[in-house]
């Protein structure tokens, strides 16, 4: 009956629709493929996890869970660079790295092979997130050490569609690409677009009239109000992304239902498990996501802990897809600074400002401790509303009755927002000296 319509929404309607049963077949075959391939090839399986051929015989998921020891970032971290190469190193093509704020940034390598399956499934996320052949594709994430801009690119080249690699570019220089290649879709971190915004309104370019329809978020979490505040003002609908350099980009996305992630289950086998005991969760229960990689041939990873907490479930949805649906992440560790014997947490300043965004843009925010002549200050960067910069003294007292402590507060100037770049937005910085 909604035939036409149908074919139009999946890019391969096949996956995407494999009942659940098959799919789950598939799953456990491709991790007794994947564990006998790692056991055979990995030096970081091998010799530290003590991973044996004869590991890949189990019969159920359970068992799997049971044979299978977690893989950590610290193991990665403790890793000779090459040690959790499968393949030789004159097959590799490519590395990505992690955008993590440890010391040195988790990597992942990729050979020929790697790279054309992953496009063919994560052209899905992108497909889903109406990305077509038309397309004209602003990809604003970073192109450099991290993975979010060249993975994605390829991802979405997959479909056909134009892509523009404007990631790391000023605001300002981004809105005039936006406007003279008739952009119609893009992609940042989510707190990227209150900035642009930001900027935009500075600039009196209304970003409703640009013809953006697709605003693709993913790195961070974000609030509802949020996504109705960038959605509004760009006359577009945003949808959330989820993944990581370690398994891949675009690994999970939200349909036009925004009821929950599609996880491309078939590329990655997800698992939620107990954070603290390690014990694993049944369907709709909270816990860390877990993934094994079920593609992978330079750098496939087992039982990988990916320290997001969410939850999944296999009910089906409302778009037709069967690709199991894991719940926005929340926040990985909590954001948080501490003053004055005070844990201040970031959603409770995001809230405060929210019971002033009569005043303040609730989204942008940075909060900054100095030491100044011995003394420690704090001060709020800001972006006011029409009539906030006149009530920031009433701004400034609101928030000390909250927080209990004095704070300055002033507006971002303009070359701190262009600065601020694609990056994942820091809220808080700490500019003290470190005393032992
Ligand atoms: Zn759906």
């Amino acid at each position: 009956m909604h035939s036409e319509k149908k074919e139009l929404t999946f890019f391969d309607k096949q996956k995407e629709t494999i009942p659940t049963e098959e799919l789950k077949r598939l799953q456990l075959a491709k991790l007794k493929e994947t564990v006998t391939f790692v056991a055979d090839t990995s030096a970081l399986y091998r010799k530290k996890k003590k991973l044996l051929k004869n590991d890949a015989k189990f019969h159920s998921f359970d068992d799997f869970s049971a044979k299978i020891p977690f893989t950590t970032k610290e193991d990665l971290l403790k890793s000779e660079i090459y040690e959790n190469l499968c393949v030789d190193k004159k097959d590799i093509i490519e590395v990505h790295f992690s955008s993590g704020t440890s010391a040195r940034p988790v990597h992942s390598f990729l050979t020929k092979k790697d790279i054309r399956e992953a496009n063919a499934y994560l052209a899905r996320t992108w497909y889903m997130q109406g990305i077509r052949a038309e397309s004209t594709f602003g990809m604003l994430a970073s192109y450099g050490l991290f993975s979010a801009g060249l993975l994605n690119h390829y991802a979405i080249q997959e479909i056909g569609a134009f892509v523009v690699p404007i990631g790391g570019s000023s605001p300002l220089k981004i809105l005039d690409i936006f406007r003279n290649f008739s952009v119609d879709s893009c992609a940042a971190v989510a707190s990227y677009y209150p900035y642009l915004i930001a900027v935009a309104k500075e600039n009196a370019i209304r970003l409703d009239g640009l013809g953006i329809h697709s605003i693709i978020a993913g790195g961070e979490p974000f609030s509802e109000d949020e996504r109705c505040y960038i959605e509004k003002e760009f006359g577009a609908t945003m949808y959330s992304q989820y993944g990581l350099c370690e398994i891949n980009t675009g690994l999970a996305g939200e349909c036009g239902e925004k009821n929950g992630l599609h996880i491309l289950a078939d590329y990655a086998y997800p698992e939620i498990v107990n954070a603290a005991t390690g014990e694993s969760l049944a369907e709709n229960e909270e816990g860390e996501l877990v993934l094994t990689t079920l593609h992978k041939e330079a750098s496939p990873l087992l039982r990988y802990r990916t320290g997001d907490i969410t939850s999944i479930t296999y009910e089906p949805c409302r778009c037709g897809r069967t690709m199991p649906r894991i719940a926005p992440i929340k926040r990985r560790v909590t954001d948080v600074l501490f003053y004055k014997g005070v844990k201040i947490e970031k959603e409770y300043v995001a809230k405060l400002l929210a019971d002033l965004k009569k005043y303040v843009n609730a989204y942008i925010w940075q909060m900054e401790v100095n030491s100044l002549g011995g003394r420690d200050e704090v001060l709020l960067k800001v972006v006011f509303e029409k009539e906030g910069e006149k009530n920031s003294d009433h701004i400034g007292e609101s928030l000390r009755n909250s927080l209990g402590f004095k704070l300055k507060i002033r507006a971002f100037t303009m070359e701190e927002l262009n600065q601020l770049g694609n990056s994942k937005l820091k809220n808080f910085v700490d500019k003290r000296k470190i005393s032992t």
